[in-house]
């Protein structure tokens, strides 16, 4: 990754690997290999430090109940930054979240994540929500408020992930009522946080959707409550690096922000979009 990010004439590079959760999943870092990932990132940097920064930030899980980027299991990693993502939701109907509340195989069985293969967030859907995608729309949006409420995190990532399993408005209408209502109740949350918002390039260049997360009306909702915003290409191959950017560039532009938020060693600071 840092060799294809220096190729293509990056400055500064973050790393935001999915951080480790109480119990093992199929994309998550296993907690023991957290100070290796970390201690592999300084090297790299040292490495590169004389063209192209590398920043060690983690993508971390906000589980309502469980855990979440403001419990502080990383805070002696040292981040340069962090995500928080909401990918889970947990129905009321479902156990309540804890790391016994799993199957055989090792899934939980208190809710499941919003952006995995269709045919299991069928499933989930048809079992916890018994069909009615609105509702679970509703759980989503509740937990990326909560999310935002809690904190801990720089960045809040992918606001409308549930946008992914619903190519061509297939199970839920973006533009009903009802789903508007719930998005804007975490648009109201997280523009009462500190956090940037991270405008998406992952589920267009991956082609699950048809824009960038999040979308333009969202966009333009936080930015008339002041929310700053960056562009992250979401990357989980070299050859994604900056996919999409320009889409990113023009949704920004599109709802009117004038620059973008960014990190580097030296902290925060702003990147004029022209
Ligand atoms: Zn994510």
């Amino acid at each position: 990754m840092a060799h294809a990010a220096r190729a293509a004439g990056f400055s500064i590079l973050g790393f935001s690997s999915h951080a480790p959760l109480p119990f093992r999943t199929g994309w998550n870092m296993d907690l023991e290999r957290a100070p290796e990932y970390v201690r592999t990132l300084r090297e790299l940097g040292r490495e590169y430090a004389p063209t192209m920064e590398i920043l060690a930030g983690l993508e971390i899980d906000f589980i309502d109940g469980l855990c979440g980027p403001a419990d502080g299991r990383f805070a002696e990693a040292g981040l340069d930054f962090s995500i928080g993502s909401a990918h889970f939701v947990t129905p009321a109907g479902a156990p309540a979240p804890s790391v016994e509340a799993l199957d055989e195989a090792g899934e939980p069985t208190f809710g499941f994540t919003v952006d995995e293969p269709e045919e299991d967030f069928e499933r989930h859907l048809e079992r916890f929500y018994d069909g009615d995608a609105l509702a679970l729309v509703d759980d989503y949006y509740a937990a990326v408020a909560a999310c935002a409420k809690a904190g801990g995190f720089d960045i809040l990532g992918h606001f409308d992930l549930i946008r992914k399993n619903n190519r061509g408005q297939s199970r839920f209408r973006e533009d009903s009522e009802r789903y508007r209502r719930a998005a804007m109740g975490a648009v109201e949350a997280v523009a009462a946080a500190d956090v940037i918002v991270e405008i998406n390039t992952g589920g267009i260049a991956r082609g699950k959707t048809d824009s960038p997360y999040p979308a333009l009306w969202v966009l333009k909702e936080l930015r008339a409550r002041g929310v700053r915003v960056c562009v992250n290409a979401d990357a989980h191959a070299p050859a994604q690096l900056g996919a999409n950017r320009d889409d990113g560039l023009r949704l920004a532009a599109a709802a009117g922000y004038r620059s973008l938020a960014a990190f580097g060693k030296g902290g925060r600071f702003e990147i004029p979009l022209d």
